[in-house]
């Protein structure tokens, strides 16, 4: 890749460039985030590593990059987890640089062929709206039912990391969307007089319902009242991570609008709630900015609210994992662990890597299979040698993701979301 060395180049004028240039300069080069990255834990490549990244970029914004296509494959190999950002003692915005650049290389040179064609078909005409992407699951299902997985798996019509990766579809009753508008706690359950929204996001939905019908229940049995608003729309995270910001702002408009009453809007996956709490940046607006200072994660939520309702007793060995968009993203670490503390007979196990990705990172694992195989065996090695069996995580990626690697692996332990185990007894 040609990147010239002429410190004569100067900073670019338009001021999206400029800002992106900007934030590259606080990188003072010191290293101390290279130990911390996936990629560059691997691959030991320095152009796969923070610094390389953010070299490559501020390249970019100078105008030396004389094939800017060909810094692609290194960002591309990111997983934007920003584990990087944690590290840095000088506060890089890394997740902004990297977000930024791919929307400007998108923009200026698209990918082009089937897969950069599939891509952003499936992100912004399926899973973006939750009509079709629920047909879809349907169709699935059906197909699973009648054998045709099995039968594309066997022909290799479905590529073997995908057979791998993804779980059997589950049935319509475990897919059933949670009823839409108000709901309130049960009789016997003393009311705080506290309304939140809940938010559902895309693939929460029909992979894990019984994730959102337990987090409906928990915050009912906690004396909740429970709004689930009918024009909600997906997050648009996993659009932004493409390089799609405007296709993003359409949803987080829609968004801002469908919770505009709502005085908290929770959330229970770490991904969706990063990005939400993002919006302000996203649209560039007081009104994004003020839905962002509403946006909670389930967890950080109930513990700054406390549970009221005591979760049913279970007597097993788990370990809790960090997402990267909860840890990393939002700072939330200590919550999900004191609320799990909770949980009569648990044993909460530390394990030796809590806060390293898995290698999910939104559709990730299916663009970059092979790097994210490795991080994700790295994950279960970490999680095997605490002997446990239960893994507890708050994200939809990273339930599928170590799940699948715990299957692959013959482990025992099986995923569960950690509000799955706060539900009180019935
Ligand atoms: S976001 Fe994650 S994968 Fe990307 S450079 Fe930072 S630490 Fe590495
Ligand atoms: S830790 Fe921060 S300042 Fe140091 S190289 Fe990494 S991004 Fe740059």
């Amino acid at each position: 890749m040609a990147v010239s060395s002429d410190c004569r180049s100067s900073a670019p004028g338009a001021s999206a460039d400029a800002d992106v240039y900007a934030r590259t300069l606080d990188c003072v080069h010191c290293g101390l985030c290279l130990p911390a990255c996936p990629t560059h834990q691997v691959l030991g490549v320095e152009a796969d590593s923070p610094r390389g990244r953010i070299y490559l970029m501020r390249a970019l914004a100078e105008g030396r990059v004389q094939d800017p296509a060909a810094i692609r494959p290194f960002l591309d190999r990111c997983l934007d987890c920003r584990a990087c950002e944690t590290a840095c003692p000088s506060g890089v915005k890394y997740g902004e640089i990297l977000e930024s650049t791919k929307a400007k290389l998108e923009q200026e040179r698209p990918q082009r062929g089937l897969r950069a064609f599939l891509v952003r078909f499936l992100l912004w005409h399926v899973v973006a709206r939750q009509r079709r992407l629920r047909a879809m699951f349907a169709l699935a299902r059906g197909a699973e039912v009648l054998g045709l997985r099995w039968l594309a798996t066997k022909l290799r019509l479905l590529p073997a990391h995908m057979a791998r990766l993804l779980p059997p579809v589950p049935s319509a009753a475990e897919r059933r969307p949670l009823r839409p508008g108000l709901h309130h706690p049960p009789a016997g359950v003393t009311p705080r007089g506290k309304r939140v929204a809940l938010f559902t996001g895309c693939i929460m939905e029909p992979m894990f319902g019984r994730v959102h019908r337990a987090t409906l229940q928990v915050l009912l049995a906690n004396g909740f009242e429970v709004e689930v608003p009918a024009a909600q729309r997906c997050c648009g995270a996993l659009l932004v991570h493409a390089g799609m910001p405007g296709p993003a702002r359409q949803l987080a408009a829609a968004n801002v609008r469908a919770f505009a009453d709502a005085d908290v809007v929770v959330n229970n996956s770490a991904g969706c709630g990063c990005a939400m709490k993002e919006y302000g940046h996203l649209l560039g607006t007081a009104d994004g900015a003020a839905f962002a200072t509403k946006c909670r994660d389930i967890s950080e939520f109930l513990a700054a609210e406390g549970l009221s309702a005591t979760p049913a007793e279970c007597r097993t060995k788990a370990a809790y994992d960090d997402p990267c968009h909860l840890c990393h993203g939002q700072g939330v670490r200590a919550q999900p662990r004191q609320l799990l503390a909770q949980v009569p007979g648990l044993e909460l196990a530390a394990h030796d890597k809590p806060e390293d990705c898995c290698g999910s990172a939104g559709i990730y694992n299916l663009l970059q299979p092979e790097l994210a195989g490795e991080i994700g065996r790295r994950k279960i090695e970490s999680l095997a040698k605490a002997g446990i069996d239960l893994v507890l995580t708050g994200n939809p990626g990273c339930m599928l993701q170590i799940d699948s690697h715990l299957r692959a692996a013959g482990h025992k332990a099986r995923v569960r979301h950690p509000i799955e185990l706060l539900v009180p007894p019935s």
